[in-house]
């Protein structure tokens, strides 16, 4: 394979990174560009803010508003490069990676490549369902959505309109129980009024969870008060109900139990991106295993940080969680080292610092834990939720914006982007392309 256009490190030592989500955003800020040359590596040119994901899949925010430009957020840093590529092999010996467009050398790489949704080697589910991991996918959510409440707008066929009017969500955790009271506050502020010839009392939200409550990542407090809001906001839940099969008309379940729906949006669970190429033992259940200062097992020059990398110890013997203030303590820690190592310093073993969980249910109504067992809920987990997303989003446009789009959904109750851009409905009906069933 023929070698990728990149300036030589010219006697530093080359570093590679695969990744620009919070982990490998966070690495690459922290890490001494005069000690090493740094090439960063992401089939997507843009950092993705995904806790906001499902505000742009519910018209609140627009796409730009939570995605920061990777080349913009490093402008002015000596000797980094960004290149726009998917990577699809690791050869540890060569001490190359395989993309595209040639491959790459490295002399360290750090493998930040997060998660993306698992369907449990269900194809069905797969071929037919909506994720919600990717910017891609929640304009694609929004505009299924909308699409298919214009279709339900032109039928006179009770049954069919009552199934375009069903929409299904998999997953009862944070990202779940977002979009679903995000959907909801659509429908009362929003859809009641756009589609006033249309039944609204038929346009049914059901949120669907295999275990036996919500937010099982939270405590008990925050599970049971989002489960009491997302019932006093009319979001059906159903439990202990595991989806066996969808067909893009019928949801059929593990009991039995079917339910006729033209939407499911699956949020049942995560695995790594693994690029294949490492020993099978420095791999356990599609994530890197690393140790305590984030190298993959088995390799001296291979690290791994973040949603893709399992680190287990006394303090979180399953591994730790997958959210992004671990990926971001990942990144800061291991490039801390490195830089660390260059002065003759010593380094550290990574140790995270959990500063609690937090979801937002709808207006003036989230759940937080914070350390030191300190729950709450309501407004004020609202106000703290809104600042922490605000203060983590990149760039000064992004914060700015997305806090006046707050503000002005927060005054009108309007959300501004419920176009549908594409395919159009016209499109759709003469079935010349994929898309409602
Ligand atoms: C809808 C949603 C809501 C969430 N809400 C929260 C929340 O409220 N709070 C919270 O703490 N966490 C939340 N999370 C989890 C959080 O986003 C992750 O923990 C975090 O993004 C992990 O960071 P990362 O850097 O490991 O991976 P990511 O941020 O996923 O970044 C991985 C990057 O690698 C790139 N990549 C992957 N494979 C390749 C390849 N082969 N070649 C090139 N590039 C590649 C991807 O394009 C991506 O840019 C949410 C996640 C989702 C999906």
């Amino acid at each position: 394979m023929h070698a990728l256009n990149l300036p030589a490190p010219a006697g530093k030592p080359r570093i590679v990174v695969i990744g620009g989500g919070f982990a490998g955003l966070n690495f690459v800020h922290k890490l001494d560009t005069d000690r090493y040359q740094v090439v960063l590596l992401d089939r997507h040119n843009y950092h993705t803010f995904a806790p906001l994901l499902y505000q742009v899949a519910t018209a609140g925010l627009e796409a730009p508003d939570i995605c920061g430009p990777l080349r913009k957020s490093f402008r002015g840093k000596r000797d980094f490069h960004f290149r726009m590529l998917q990577v699809y092999g690791i050869d540890p010996i060569r001490r190359e990676v395989s993309t595209g467009a040639g491959a790459i050398q490295y002399d360290h790489l750090v493998l930040a490549t997060g998660t993306r949704a698992n369907f449990f080697g269900n194809t069905n589910i797969e071929a037919h369902s909506l994720p919600l991991k990717t910017v891609p996918d929640a304009r694609n959510l929004r505009n299924h959505i909308f699409q298919t409440l214009e279709r339900a707008d032109l039928t006179d066929d009770p049954v069919e309109r009552a199934r375009l009017m069903t929409f299904i969500i998999v997953g009862g955790g944070p990202s779940g129980v977002e979009l679903a009271g995000a959907l909801s506050e659509l429908r009362r502020h929003v859809l009641v009024h756009d589609y006033p010839d249309t039944p609204m009392e038929q346009l049914r939200f059901i949120l669907v969870e295999g275990g036996d409550q919500l937010l099982a990542a939270f405590s008990d407090k925050s599970s049971e008060d989002a489960r009491r809001n997302l019932h006093d906001m009319d979001i059906e839940l159903r439990f202990g109900l595991l989806m066996t099969d969808y067909d893009g008309r019928v949801a059929t379940f593990k009991d039995g139990t079917t339910i006729a729906s033209s939407t499911v949006i699956w949020g049942a669970g995560v695995t790594g991106e693994v690029i294949q190429g490492l020993k099978s033992e420095s791999i356990s259940r599609a994530h890197y295993v690393i140790d305590a200062h984030m190298r993959v097992q088995g390799y001296e020059n291979i690290y791994a940080l973040g949603d893709v990398a399992y680190l287990s110890n006394e303090e979180w013997p399953q591994g730790h969680p997958g959210v992004a203030q671990v990926a971001i303590q990942m990144g800061k820690r291991l490039a801390g080292n490195f830089n660390a190592l260059v002065r003759g310093k010593e380094t550290k073993p990574f140790k995270y610092f959990d500063k609690g969980n937090l979801a937002i249910i709808g207006r003036n109504r989230a759940v937080a834990d914070l350390p030191k067992g300190l729950h709450f809920n309501g407004i004020p987990a609202w106000f703290v939720w809104a600042f922490v997303h605000i203060f983590y989003l990149i760039g000064f446009r992004n914060r700015l914006f997305t806090f006046l789009s707050w503000v002005g959904n927060y005054i009108t109750y309007n959300r501004a982007v419920r176009l549908v851009l594409e395919p159009t409905l016209e499109e759709e009906l003469r079935g010349e392309r994929g898309g409602i069933r």
